[in-house]
């Protein structure tokens, strides 16, 4: 399990790593508003180059598992 605190807090070492790895970038579920948040955020994070937010969004991401209480 993750403690949600897996970004490079001192970092810029091995962070682009991420963004290749396939198990780290999780597809939102549709319907999901929660998943589709994050989703938006990471794109967000991702256009500022902000890689520490992207990673954080992707954990989020990857840990939502109660999505069938966000929907309607
Ligand atoms: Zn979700």
């Amino acid at each position: 399990m993750t403690t949600g605190n897996e970004g490079a807090p001192g970092g810029g070492v091995g962070a682009a790593v991420f963004l290749s790895l396939p198990e780290l970038q999780p597809t939102p579920v549709e319907g999901c508003a929660v998943c589709g948040d994050l989703a938006a955020r990471r794109q967000e994070a991702r256009e500022r180059g902000d890689l520490s937010a992207a990673t954080d969004a992707n954990v989020r991401l990857r840990n939502h598992r109660d999505h069938a209480e966000n929907r309607p």
